[in-house]
């Protein structure tokens, strides 16, 4: 297989979640309570996932 997969919990629903290779500072939608969460670490395939808010016109960076 080439194509790992991370895995991680949503920190609002505790839903395990398998992702598709993300980079730190990635947001994904957990598919169970629908929270933006951004990748905060990855370590040894774990995600450390941070509920972001989601900001209406974030076109900061
Ligand atoms: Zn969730």
């Amino acid at each position: 297989m080439s194509v790992a997969t991370l895995t991680g919990s949503c920190p609002e629903c505790e839903t395990d979640l398998t992702t598709p290779p993300l980079v730190q500072g990635e947001t994904i939608a957990c598919p169970e309570c629908l929270l933006t969460l951004r990748v905060e670490e990855i370590q040894e395939g774990r995600l450390s996932l941070q509920a972001v808010e989601v900001q209406l016109r974030d076109w900061g960076q």
